[in-house]
């Protein structure tokens, strides 16, 4: 027999998933419910469990000079962003729509940090006249660009270098952002000379330096090695008379899908701290931008067996989700959790549980034990970051609600898209 994986939610998202007389809740509130009212596929957020990974960050600024900036295109629903920006949250933007929804939902705008390494003139404008904290500036191409823009509005633009350390944050190839092969950052041996060239352009001011490794990091070690070779950097500079005001270490915790185990944000900045100090660092405020640690396990995506179809090379449950819907499976071979939301008691089977959209790679899990039947609901567990974000319309599949559940309330924070809206922005042709 094969075990069942009804050993129960991911440890790190209960008590906020869990079940009671064999169903699962949602706080105070079931699944079974929630897909009767909103139908499925539908992603479900926890607002206590997004409290409580706030406040593992809180524990991290409690004891040291840290700014936490949410990296919001982990989840930026306006309802999500307006709970961060209430809990005094910062946030790490990449673009200039992101800029406009973070002060749509009432952020500081002296919070805010601008990453990315193709900013535009009308984003870049945008985040000046909005009066942000810094951009983090990635080539001395748009150093130099950001220069001309600030120069036309005659402000200064607060400035801070993305290095690339060279340093391997072991995760997975394509959120693996701190190597020297990819396209982010400023190389290490060149970072000296791309501050001494914003220190001669007169419409910079140079407040800080960051570095962003990658995503689903584990460890701390990757990023004590990255914060060696800032360190050096800001000695050296210092050196040349310029003095920073924050080192940023990016986002990149990482959360528990199956069984990792992430180090805690204040055991991070503990250590941090530790390593600044004996550097004669102490006073810089560090910044951490976290996306997935902070939103990755509150949420859950809904969805409904379809059909199951039993061949003789093993057991389909085609659900009403796909990967329009959640990307992750489909792009980086992630494993999530799936999880009946009634408990039963048959015997499992091991299920490749697939979508309907016409692509092989349109799948959830694979050989996954369960013991199912037609029209079972399924919670696809730690779906709150890069779930609905990464969704599209793709097979021309309006994409799902979003329900934001606090304690017995639920608020639907976006709802389903209508086949209308699929069309609502093409025009046919006069022929
Ligand atoms: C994506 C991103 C983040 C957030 O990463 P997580 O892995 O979700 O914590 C932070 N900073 C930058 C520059 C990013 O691109």
């Amino acid at each position: 027999m094969v075990a069942t994986q009804a050993d129960g939610p991911n440890p790190v998202a209960a008590p906020f998933f869990r079940y009671q007389a064999q169903r699962l809740y949602v706080e105070d509130v079931s699944l079974q419910s929630i897909a009767e009212s909103y139908g499925t596929p539908v992603y479900v957020y926890s607002k206590a469990s997004l409290a409580h990974a706030w406040q593992r960050y809180q524990d991290a600024m409690q004891s040291h000079n840290v700014m936490v900036c949410y990296g919001m295109k982990a989840n930026s629903n306006l309802a999500v962003l307006q709970l961060f920006a209430q809990w005094g949250s910062g946030f790490d933007i990449v673009s200039g729509g992101e800029l406009q929804r973070a002060l749509q939902a009432g952020a500081d705008a002296r919070k805010i940090i601008f990453s990315g390494v193709g900013k535009q003139a009308w984003e870049i404008e945008a985040a000046l006249k909005a009066g942000i904290k810094c951009f983090n500036v990635e080539s001395i191409p748009e150093l130099e660009f950001i220069n001309a823009v600030a120069q036309k509005m005659a402000l200064q633009a607060p400035i801070s270098l993305r290095i690339n350390p060279d340093v391997d944050a072991q995760t997975h190839p394509y959120i693996s952002t701190g190597l020297k092969g990819n396209k982010f950052g400023i190389a290490m041996d060149q970072a000296l000379a791309a501050y001494e060239q914003a220190q001669r352009l007169e419409h910079l001011q140079i407040i800080g330096v960051d570095c962003h490794i990658g995503s689903q990091i584990t460890e701390i070690a990757p990023y004590l090695d990255a914060l060696a070779h800032l360190i050096e950097l800001v000695q050296q500079l210092r050196a040349r008379g310029i003095a920073l005001q924050h080192l940023d270490l990016g986002g990149g915790l990482g959360i528990r899908y199956r069984d990792e185990q992430a180090p805690a944000p204040k055991a991070l900045a503990d250590q941090v701290f530790a390593k600044l100090q004996a550097a004669d660092l102490g006073h810089l405020q560090v910044v951490f931008e976290p996306g997935r640690s902070l939103v990755g396990n509150a949420g859950v995506l809904l969805t409904q067996v379809l059909f199951l179809k039993h061949t003789a090379d093993g057991n389909f449950a085609i659900v009403d989700a796909a990967m329009n819907d959640l990307l992750r499976p489909t792009l980086y071979q992630a494993y999530h959790g799936i999880l009946p939301v009634t408990q039963s008691t048959a015997t499992a089977r091991p299920y490749d549980v697939v979508g309907p959209v016409c692509e092989s790679g349109d799948w959830f899990a694979k050989k996954r034990p369960l013991a199912l039947q037609d029209h079972d609901l399924l919670a696809i567990e730690s779906c709150g970051a890069y779930g609905f974000v990464m969704s599209s319309q793709y097979n021309s599949r309006p994409r799902p609600p979003e329900v934001l559940v606090d304690g017995a309330h639920c608020h639907l924070i976006r709802r389903r898209e209508t086949l209308e809206d699929i069309c609502a922005a093409e025009q046919g042709l006069n022929v």
